[in-house]
């Protein structure tokens, strides 16, 4: 038979006399300590739906779909999945789209649907090839950020056009009828479709 050794004995001694070093949690309060990472938690009016934290999400918690028909980007973000590792946080692009909170912490649930968040972006769609280019949201920060620089890309400008309803009746992203023209330049169109409009602008 193997005998305690006196170590153990005096462990178990004082372990009867100290206060544990697990929290009592459901049933107590739990305290966060500083710098706790507990449910993302994002913010509607500073996130503009440009998937950047889709990419970074190491488990692939957060993921997105497209609909052309609708022109909505629907982003789901499910924190069953979620190893709170902050990368959201830390990559997103507005600074202020998502941040980890030190509030809530429990998410245990018994359906799978309370834990899954869901946002909807209007998406920007190419007028000639229906490519996605963005979100609308995501434009006008990337304008916000450019301040007057934003005037030296067409399809910025024709953006900026519509939004400002300057050109015409202020929609700009009308169908294109037959093949791309010079006309078609005032369209909203995906980086491709543009290229090939000033070619022929310059042929
Ligand atoms: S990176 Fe930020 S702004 Fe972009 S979708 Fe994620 S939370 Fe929103
Ligand atoms: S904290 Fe990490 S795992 Fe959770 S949603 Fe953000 S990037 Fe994904």
């Amino acid at each position: 038979m193997r005998y305690p050794k006196l170590r153990e004995i005096k462990e178990a001694v004082r372990s009867l006399f100290t206060k544990p070093y697990t929290t009592s949690f459901p049933q107590g309060k739990f305290t966060p300590f500083a710098g706790f990472r507990g449910k993302p938690v994002v913010d509607e009016d500073n996130c503009v739906g440009c998937e950047t934290c889709a990419n970074v999400c190491p488990p692939n918690a957060i993921t997105f779909e497209d609909s052309k028909e609708t022109a909505i980007r629907t982003t789901i973000r499910d924190y069953g999945q979620c190893i709170y590792c902050g990368q959201c946080e830390e990559h997103c692009i507005t600074r202020k789209g998502v941040k980890l909170s030190d509030e809530i912490y429990d998410l245990s649930c018994f359906d799978i649907q309370e834990v899954i968040e869901k946002q909807e972006r209007e998406l920007i769609i190419c007028a000639n090839c229906e490519a996605i280019i963005t979100t609308k949201d995501h434009m006008r920060y990337i304008h916000e950020k450019l301040g007057p620089l934003a005037y030296s890309s067409t399809l910025n400008l024709n953006i900026l056009n519509e939004r400002l309803k300057l050109a015409g009746t202020g929609d700009t992203s009308v169908e294109v009828v037959d093949e791309l023209k010079r006309k078609d330049s005032f369209n909203i169109l995906c980086p491709n479709c543009n290229r090939q409009v000033q070619v022929k602008n310059l042929g």
